[in-house]
């Protein structure tokens, strides 16, 4: 209270004299006012409070011994509650005695003169006094505002002392560790016993090193509080050095970082991790994947990346929803994880002891997987590990009560030979996967350096593409389908080919995607139309029979406005029926955008025009969905016809299918049949139509009239 009221005006010149000796008083009055200062006197307790309030003086004289009151409580007094710390008090005094002298300054004493007092000397001395009174009082006022700066910035403050071995710690210090008044002795061992054992040989170390190297130390490491919390610490510390030019003493400043960290995580996870899967992403991949890797590298070991693609995820999307979509990535992510457990760990000695170690896996986007294998066996080693993972992926999910099973492409790349930066060895790989997706899918495709120069030819093929149709560089080949119950050519899929200038024919399966990527696909789907509906006008013309063209409409067709008006058009110019041409469109196809295709399709089914359902299977749609569409036949697709003699839920699924198509009264073609048994098989289920190399390839078009003739003939010599 008295020093928040005090006038600590370093200007202060005034004196108090306290005393009762008449000719100290007078010579140390006239000798002080002739020094600049003004003297006040008091006696008695309350005159001394009074003077002390009113006067505020800068430092007080105390003339012992005292008649009214014992000097020495007097000096107590004052030091203990009349004064505020800072104003020095010089007792003048006739005893020269150690005793007094002591007693005098345990009792708050700044000095000490005794009598005779010398005149011109006692200036001199006040001034002192006061000039180390005002010093003293600066650096209180210094190392305040510091210790409110270092508690604002929740900065703490420690100094340890080498030679003595004791470590002082600022409040704000011992706040941020939660350590009540340390022991200064003890406190260097429990400070480091806090530090978290993860990382407390990197910071003794630290503070070592410093030390030996005088150098500062600038370090970020966690530390386990008492009660078990653990927070992240920011330090600095500088060394300074003992007379001999030899640390002495280091001084270091903590701050607690944990929410500044907590939110860089934070940061951290929303840019390098996927939010689904919790795995690491792409740019997480492309920044660290070559760092991780050398370790395995300078041992020797051999990088393997391994992109997976999931097979038709979009359909998984399409119909069963995002969160289903989502659940399923969860699942190929647990396994991946689980997985990689039983192949090795992530760390390089693991391929000493295991010979293989998994240092990475993530999700690359969609529904692309990265694993990242390295090995010290050959390339079939590797090969072999991809297969083991597909079939761990392939074992069915069970997402809404429906069990669905994952088939995965895969494509491998070595590291660092299929790429020697992160961004093309990825690269590389994934148009691996993207090629085993092209051949059929369910497959691992090892990257293959000859790619390169048919990788610059993909990328051409975008520009060449649009002069293909102008340059009459594209042909199409039919394929038959026989009507088993008929025993006759019912019809034909129209099927694309490039025949290329340098590269020859190049199948729809490479050329397709890329016209559906760049919208060219809208005028070669034109022209496909085109073409077949002229070529069974004029088979129609020639009197091959009454037959009907398949032919495959892509999703960007169907976007296109117009498209019924197309078809009618073509019907009507080249004077083909409606019901001799069919429009095969992919499961997949018709679950996007669900009414308007019902409507578009309606329009070309009043016409005439049938609705077949490509590639049946491969989605996740049921047939009693597809039945709002209006259909008239599906067509299962050909990796159910495969091996479906010795596949039993293959054939369990094909024979489902036909017996529910045939209660909506839809027509079955089974596409892909090559062998005898297969047909047998399929007959078996009554299948109505076959199509596939058993019967023919897809035939040029004199080579396909030819066909039918044969074929007929055949069968009519069968009949009769
Ligand atoms: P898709 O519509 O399912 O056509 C059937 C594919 O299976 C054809 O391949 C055909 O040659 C092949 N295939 C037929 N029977 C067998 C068999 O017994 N065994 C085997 N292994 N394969 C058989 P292609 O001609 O390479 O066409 C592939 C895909 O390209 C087509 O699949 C279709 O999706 C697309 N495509 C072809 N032409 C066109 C077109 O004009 N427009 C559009 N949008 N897509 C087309
Ligand atoms: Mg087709
Ligand atoms: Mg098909």
């Amino acid at each position: 209270m008295l020093s928040s009221r005090y006038d600590h005006s370093q200007s202060s010149r005034t004196l108090l004299l306290l005393g009762d000796d008449d000719a100290l008083r007078s010579t140390a009055c006239r000798a002080l006012e002739e020094a600049g200062f003004e003297v006040v006197e008091a006696q008695g307790l309350a005159m001394i409070r009074d003077r002390i309030r009113e006067c505020c003086p800068a430092a007080v004289l105390l003339d012992l011994p005292m008649r009214w009151t014992d000097g020495m409580d007097l000096c107590r007094n004052l030091r203990q509650s009349l004064l505020p710390k800072d104003v020095p008090i010089l007792v003048v005094s006739e005893q020269t005695d150690l005793e007094t002298i002591r007693s005098a300054y345990q009792a708050g004493a700044t000095d000490f003169v005794t009598k005779p007092i010398h005149p011109d000397l006692l200036g001199h001395r006040v001034e002192y006094l006061l000039r180390s009174a005002r010093a003293l009082s600066d650096l209180r006022t210094i190392q305040n505002r510091l210790a409110l700066a270092q508690r604002v910035a929740q900065l703490g403050y420690w100094e340890w002392d080498m030679k003595a071995n004791r470590l002082y710690m600022s409040e704000t210090c011992q706040r941020i560790l939660e350590m009540d008044n340390p022991d200064p002795e003890g406190a260097l061992h429990q400070f480091l016993g806090m530090v978290h054992p993860e990382d407390r040989r990197k910071v003794r170390r630290a503070l070592l090193a410093s030390i030996e190297r005088k150098q500062d130390f600038h370090m970020n490491h966690r530390v386990l509080l008492a009660k078990g919390a653990e927070k992240y610490l920011g330090h600095e510390a500088c060394v300074q050095l003992g007379e001999d030019g030899e640390p002495a003493r280091v001084m270091g400043l903590v701050q607690d970082t944990t929410e500044r960290w907590k939110a860089e995580a934070r940061v951290r996870q929303l840019a390098y991790y996927d939010s689904v899967t919790g795995l690491p992403n792409r740019a997480y991949v492309l920044e660290n994947l070559a760092q991780l890797l050398d370790p395995f590298l300078a041992l020797g070991a051999q990088p393997v990346l391994l992109c997976i693609g999931l097979d038709h995820f979009r359909r998984i999307n399409n119909t069963l929803g995002f969160q289903a979509g989502n659940r399923v990535l969860q699942i190929v992510a647990e396994r991946l994880k689980t997985a990689s457990a039983t192949l090795g760990h992530a760390h390089p000695q693991a391929i000493e002891e295991d010979g293989v170690a998994v240092p990475m896996i993530a999700r690359l986007g969609g529904d692309e997987f990265l694993l990242v294998f390295t090995h010290t066996g050959s390339l079939e080693a590797a090969k072999q590990t991809s297969k083991d993972l597909a079939r761990i992926l392939a074992e069915p999910v069970m997402i809404e009560g429906r069990e669905i099973s994952l088939t995965s492409s895969m494509g491998l790349g070595l590291y660092p030979q299929d790429g020697n930066d992160p961004e093309s060895a990825l690269g590389n790989t994934s148009a691996a996967m993207n090629l085993a997706k092209k051949r059929g899918r369910n497959m691992c495709q090892v990257f293959e350096r000859e790619w390169s120069q048919k990788a610059q030819f993909y990328l051409t093929i975008e520009s060449e593409l649009r002069h293909a149709i102008e340059q009459d560089q594209f042909i199409l080949h039919y394929q038959p389908k026989v009507h088993l119950g008929r025993n006759r050519v019912q019809g034909m899929e129209a099927l694309v080919r490039w025949v290329h200038p340098k590269l020859g024919t190049i199948s729809p399966v490479d050329f397709i995607p890329i016209a559906e990527q760049c919208g060219l696909i809208v005028p070669l789907g034109t022209w496909v139309l085109r073409t077949a509906l002229e070529q069974m006008a004029a088979w129609n013309a020639e009197g091959l029979g009454d037959l009907c063209v398949s032919v495959n409409v892509s999703g960007a067709q169907l976007q296109q406005p117009g498209l019924d008006s197309l078809v009618m058009e073509l019907l009507e110019s080249t004077g083909v029926p409606a019901h001799q041409l069919e429009l095969e469109l992919t499961e997949g196809l018709l679950m996007e955008d669900t009414d308007r295709s019902i409507a578009l399709l309606s329009r070309l089914t009043q016409q005439g025009v049938e609705i077949s359902v490509d590639d049946f299977g491969t989605g996740y749609s049921s047939l009693s969905y597809l039945a709002k569409f209006p259909l008239s036949t599906i067509k299962v697709d050909r990796s159910f016809v495969k091996g479906i003699t010795t596949n039993r839920g293959n054939a369990a699924i094909v024979s489902a299918t036909i017996a529910l198509a045939h209660s909506l009264r839809l027509q079955v073609v089974a596409e892909g049949v090559e062998e005898q048994p297969e047909l047998d098989f399929l007959r078996g289920l009554r299948c109505d139509t076959i199509q596939g190399y058993y019967y023919s390839k897809p035939l040029p078009a004199s080579e396909f009239a030819s066909f039918v003739r044969h074929f007929d003939g055949h069968s009519r010599l069968r009949a009769a």
